[in-house]
């Protein structure tokens, strides 16, 4: 065998790289992990943990407005001090990237600090040497992506900056209808801001169940979200202190910052994958085969880069099987069903599993169970905010095929439920199971009539 100086050399140390990196070294390999910006990737520093601590901190001001009218509670003084959240939310972020650098330590994975590029099917180029490895893996994960169609969109902010503003705006547009906009919508209007968001189509979150879709626009609304649907911004300039976007419509709005939450874009340029013949899609995705191989024996991708599903427990997932596969003697090919996530919308959405409209197409004969109600919280306060729960069961085998959720802790409740969906447990089962009272999630063991056929 040809002498290598690294069994595996991973290209980037976000959530699948790190994953990749130890589990290998656990398993024996000599791997090297490369890094140009910082460790932990979008997740730690510019994704899923600084988004959920600004969610946490801007879901403050309505707790305290229910407490006040509802249970008796006077807080005078309310104020919010955003550099100080900043700079807490910078302090742990800086924390997490000593983890990170510990656990590689730990493996005895080799940190090298800078950009890597491809030389060859084994050989990659990191500050002026070249290295070998017997695999390579890109896990360079995806960058925020600004449509170049808009004119003047320079201008706009995207998720990256909007974790580092140095006051907390007045007011915001935010342009997009997936995860990031709509959890950036929540984040600044909880904050106090006045929030515009503007979305392409007739119905934001594209490929969530369309009732979960509709609920979660009536109560951005209710809140007081300015949100637009068939909009777009055709042009932003620089105006007094911030910015103003013409719609397509020809109406002008001013704000502060508008964010551009238009989707993410595979990290693949500039890499050498070109030049080695590792096929990609028209947007830039590398394209690995069901163990996460690309066209190239040697080199593998897993994460954001390959633009499966892009959250970071799916990046983990890949970085398990293919190391199991390449080192552990146990080829594992990653699974991308039944995947569950949540939107750190306000209210949070979960889910798992197919949509109805999708398990309709898949199974025909289906049986949909929902309940839209007042959670008992909300009961002593006059919010008008409701959960929604549903459950999509495939009339034939009485298999749960989808459970969706709007509401508090959707995404722990969903997580949970997840294991039943994943195991495909039976209606039956559900209903056989007792209720936790009183919560949301025994909801979800108690519907029993299905919605009626229109
Ligand atoms: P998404 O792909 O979720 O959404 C992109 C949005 O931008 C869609 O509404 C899309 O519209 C719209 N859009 C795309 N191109 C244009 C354009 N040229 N002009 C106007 N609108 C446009 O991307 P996000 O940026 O929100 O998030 C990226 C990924 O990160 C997500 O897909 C998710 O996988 C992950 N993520 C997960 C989170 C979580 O787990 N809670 C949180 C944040 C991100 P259309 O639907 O019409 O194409």
């Amino acid at each position: 065998m040809a002498d290598y100086d690294y069994d595996f050399f991973v290209i980037g140390a976000g959530s699948g790289g790190v994953r990749a990196s130890r589990l290998a070294a656990s398993f024996g390999a000599r791997v090297a992990v490369a890094e140009e910006r910082f460790l932990g990737g979008t997740c730690v520093n510019v994704g899923c943990i600084p988004k959920k601590l600004l969610v946490y901190a801007s879901a403050f001001r309505e707790e305290v407005a229910e407490a006040q009218e509802g249970y008796g509670w006077s807080l005078d003084g309310l104020d919010f001090d955003w550099p100080r959240l900043i700079e807490n939310k910078n302090r742990e972020i800086a924390r997490l990237n000593g983890v990170y650098q510990k656990l590689l330590d730990a493996a005895g994975v080799e940190s090298i600090e800078g950009r890597a590029t491809l030389a060859g099917p084994h050989t990659v180029a990191i500050g002026g040497r070249t290295l070998s490895a017997r695999h390579i893996l890109v896990a360079t994960g995806s960058s925020a992506f600004r449509p170049p169609e808009i004119l003047g969109i320079e201008h706009a902010i995207t998720s990256d900056e909007a974790f580092y503003l140095e006051a907390l705006p007045e007011r915001v547009i935010v342009v997009g209808g997936g995860y990031i906009a709509v959890e950036f919508a929540g984040i600044f209007h909880g904050m106090g801001a006045d929030v515009c968001q503007l979305y392409r189509g007739p119905m934001f979150l594209r490929g969530f169940d369309d009732d979960l879709r509709q609920h979660l626009a009536g109560e951005m609304r209710g809140r007081g979200i300015d949100l637009r649907f068939d909009s777009v911004p055709v042009k932003i300039e620089q105006a007094r202190g911030g910015i103003r976007a013409t719609l397509s419509d020809g109406q002008v709005l001013e704000a502060d910052y508008l964010l551009c939450a238009t989707g993410r874009h595979p990290n693949s340029e500039g890499l050498g994958l070109e030049e080695l013949g590792v096929k990609k899609t028209a947007n830039g995705a590398v394209v690995v085969d069901a163990y996460s191989n690309t066209s190239l024996p040697s080199i593998h991708a897993i994460g954001d880069v390959t633009d499966r599903i892009n959250l970071t427990p799916v990046a983990i997932h890949e970085a398990i099987c293919l190391a199991n596969t390449l080192f552990n003697d146990r080829p594992m090919a990653p699974v991308h069903d039944a995947v569950p996530a949540a939107v750190f919308s306000q209210p949070p959405l979960g889910t798992v599993g197919l949509t109805e409209s999708e398990a309709r197409a898949r199974y025909g004969a289906i049986d949909v169970y929902r309940s839209t109600f007042r959670a008992l919280k909300q009961t002593l306060t006059s919010s008008p905010t409701r959960c929604m729960m549903k459950l999509v069961v495939d009339r034939a085998s009485d298999r749960v095929v989808g459970l969706h959720m709007a509401g508090a802790e959707a995404g722990e409740i969903v997580q949970g439920f997840a294991v039943a969906v994943r195991a495909g447990l039976s209606k039956v089962q559900f209903d056989a199971t007792i209720g936790i009272h009183p919560t949301l999630a025994e909801e979800f063991v108690t519907l029993r009539e299905p919605v009626p056929e229109a």
